[in-house]
């Protein structure tokens, strides 16, 4: 892709569960190698925008191109050999396997041990050999988030990442994400309930609220939005 051009294109995306619309009329860009936090209330629709995006959700309105790759009809399994990654908000680690086992699995294609062993000490996980089911849940999301960075994407979504964290795992997190675009040429969308996590980590913002875009831009811009504040004093 060439330099700013956009790694993820949604247009007009809309999803409806019966009468409600999860998602209505949702449009951005993310920029290649970059960080958005997505944002919202429960029940705003992040959920539904992962499912959307990473194919989960097949049945929507509206396109979604990964470059200039239109996704529409594409399985997940697809999308993510596309380079299109997410990670879930549930922990789905299975703890039998060991943690370089694991990270194969995920990554689906074929990594060099040296390169496994590089991820996984970027992000402070314990080493290939080690059993998951000897590893606190903490340290099982970050073995989640280290094993699709190995699959190398160009765009990774990251729904909540922060849930069940403690607070140094939360900082040592931050600090690692920050990180990733520049080291892995990877772009994020960190879907957050945690204000602080986003404040320290996502130049820019969208915020859904009842399936719209409130508003999107610079982070700054964002929280100052009198519509972005009310949503959130609302909950
Ligand atoms: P968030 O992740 O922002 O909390 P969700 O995307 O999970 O929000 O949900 C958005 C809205 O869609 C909510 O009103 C939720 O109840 C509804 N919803 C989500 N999934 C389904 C589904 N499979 N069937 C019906 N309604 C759903
Ligand atoms: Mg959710």
């Amino acid at each position: 892709a060439l330099d700013g051009a956009p790694v993820l294109t949604v247009d007009g995306l809309t999803v409806q569960f019966g009468a409600l619309k999860a998602l209505d009329d949702v449009s951005f860009t993310v920029p290649a190698a970059s960080i958005m936090g997505l944002i919202g209330p429960n029940g705003a629709g992040k959920s539904t925008f992962v499912d959307a995006i990473s194919g989960f959700l097949p049945q929507h309105d509206g396109r979604v191109l990964l470059g200039d790759r239109d996704l529409a009809g594409l399985s997940p399994t697809r999308r993510a050999r596309l380079g299109l990654r997410r990670t879930f908000q549930q922990d789905r680690v299975p703890p039998a396997l060991t943690v370089g086992a694991y990270v194969r699995f995920v990554a689906r294609r074929r990594l060099a041990a040296a390169d496994i062993d590089e991820v996984l000490a970027f992000f402070g996980c314990p080493p290939a050999r080690s059993r998951l089911s000897s590893v606190d849940v903490g340290t099982r999301r970050l073995v989640e988030v280290a094993a699709n960075v190995a699959a190398r994407p160009r765009l990774l979504i990251l729904d909540e990442p922060a849930a069940g964290l403690s607070h140094e795992e939360h900082l040592a997190l931050a600090a690692r994400l920050r990180e990733l675009p520049a080291r892995y040429g990877v772009a994020l969308i960190i879907i957050e309930h945690d204000l602080d996590l986003v404040r320290s980590v996502c130049p820019t913002l969208t915020v859904l609220d009842f399936g719209r875009v409130l508003a999107s831009g610079p982070q700054a811009e964002v929280l100052a939005n009198p519509d972005v504040v009310k949503a959130y004093m609302g909950e």
